[in-house]
């Protein structure tokens, strides 16, 4: 299967070889040709599945083939829940579209909307967009959506969890009622399905499951640990393993923050990425950890999601994600256009829980070690941790009691990555 064969047009075919692109991905096969016959669709896909070119591609041919306006209008507007991803997704458009005549810009909040304001008053073709500084600039008049003809929702599913329903409902009052909706989501909650049904117009259902994708080639491992030797561990592995560019989740932003510092005080560089971060860090932290200037990212969910990181060798959860779905974006971010990853997780008592959801959702449990000198806490209460309870300071007390390792590492003996086709999702 090639790119041409989907029936894209030669500047696009352009750029997409200028990318070095070979073959489309699963999703691509799938979404490029309905997209192209004018047909909603649901996607169920996440980052690394080249999910942004399986839309961006067809929607600037078709913006293309029917280029006959006189005067510019905005005629595609990508609806993305967080700042990095619309400029992600920007970033896409502007390069699959280098051989066309089309305009395109992003806008975001946080930042400065004069030159936002500026470029769309010269005249764009597609608006990358997140909910809150779209509804702004439309109601200063600064933009029109008065001629969108393809709407694109990216993580649609992240936008709900992040509050965006009322914000996406005005949108969709602004749009033209005809018009061609593209709907992106990870997961299909209620939630998702009810705002699916109220937008898209029968639409083609297109799948590319974790299951297909990132899980299976990812080398995943758990480190059963006490809580208070995460940090010690962490920089063991990351200093003793030589390991470069590694992406490391916390639960909360406090918590990147305190881990950062740590690890700037251990002699590793390292950058937190998170929501209380001015636009301007993240974009520089991003960029050092891009260009090899920093060594360790940490980042909490909803500001790593959509990061375009590709090659990304190791991904560290330092705490596990209390949704078991974030596990598997997590993990997503290694091991993407078929180089191998591996996804580490640091696990402490109060974690069991969660980890058991994980496995549940993957479809297959993951290997534990213990590394010696950083056991698990015999005494810790495997009970999760409930929103504001802090249990590290009991926990600290129970240290160092017991529990020995005949090597440097010990294997829980269970099978490597073993499928349990029966708790499949
Ligand atoms: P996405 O899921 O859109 O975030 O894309 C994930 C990564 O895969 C990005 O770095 C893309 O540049 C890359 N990618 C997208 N499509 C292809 C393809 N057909 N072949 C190789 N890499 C791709």
């Amino acid at each position: 299967m090639s790119f041409k064969s989907l029936g894209l047009s030669e500047p696009i075919l352009k750029a997409v070889s200028k990318k070095g692109y070979e073959t489309p991905s699963p999703i691509q096969q799938k979404a490029i040709p309905s997209i192209l016959e004018g047909k909603d669709i649901l996607a169920s896909a996440q980052t690394g599945t080249g999910k942004t070119a399986g839309f961006t591609l067809p929607m600037l041919h078709k913006l293309a083939e029917n280029s006959y306006h006189k005067h510019r209008s905005i005629r595609a507007l990508v609806l993305t829940p967080t700042r990095e991803l619309a400029a992600q997704v920007f970033a896409n458009v502007k390069e699959y579209s280098e051989f066309l005549d089309i305009r395109s810009a992003v806008i975001f909040g946080g930042v400065n909307q004069k030159p936002q304001v500026a470029t769309i008053k010269r005249g764009i073709d597609v608006l990358v967009a997140t909910p809150g500084r779209l509804i702004d600039l439309e109601s200063q008049g600064a933009l029109s959506l008065k001629h969108i003809e393809i709407l694109v929702l990216d993580e649609a599913d992240r936008m709900l969890d992040m509050g965006f329903l009322r914000d996406i409902e005005r949108v969709m009052k602004l749009i033209p009622s005809r018009r061609q909706n593209l709907m992106f989501s990870a997961t299909f909650s209620k939630d998702i399905k009810k705002l699916a049904y109220s937008i898209l117009n029968n639409p083609v259902q297109v799948e590319a499951t974790p299951e297909n994708t990132a899980v299976e080639i990812i080398d995943q491992k758990v480190h059963r640990v006490a809580k208070t030797k995460k940090t010690g561990l962490i920089i063991k592995l990351i200093s003793e393993g030589n390991w470069e560019q590694v992406l490391v989740f916390t639960r909360t932003k406090h918590g990147a923050n305190r881990l950062t510092k740590k690890m700037v005080s251990a002699g590793i560089t390292a950058a937190a990425i998170h929501g209380n971060k001015s636009q301007g860090a993240r974009t520089k932290a991003l960029a050092g950890f891009k260009n090899g200037k920093v060594r360790v990212l940490v980042a909490t969910d909803i500001a790593a999601r959509g990061l375009d990181i590709p090659l990304l060798p190791h991904v560290i959860n330092f705490e596990l994600p209390n949704v078991s779905e974030d596990y598997v974006h997590r993990i997503g971010r290694t091991g993407r256009a078929g180089a191998s990853g591996e996804a580490i997780s640091l696990v402490s008592a109060d974690e069991i829980s969660y980890l058991r959801g994980i496995e549940k959702l993957i479809g297959m449990s993951i290997d534990i070690e213990i590394i010696e000198g950083f056991e698990p806490d015999p005494n810790a209460s495997t009970e999760p941790i409930k929103p504001g309870q802090n249990r590290s300071r009991n926990q600290s007390r129970n240290r160092n009691s017991g529990q020995r390792n005949s090597g440097n590492t010990k294997n829980s003996g269970r099978n490597r990555n073993r499928r349990r086709n029966d708790s499949k999702r």
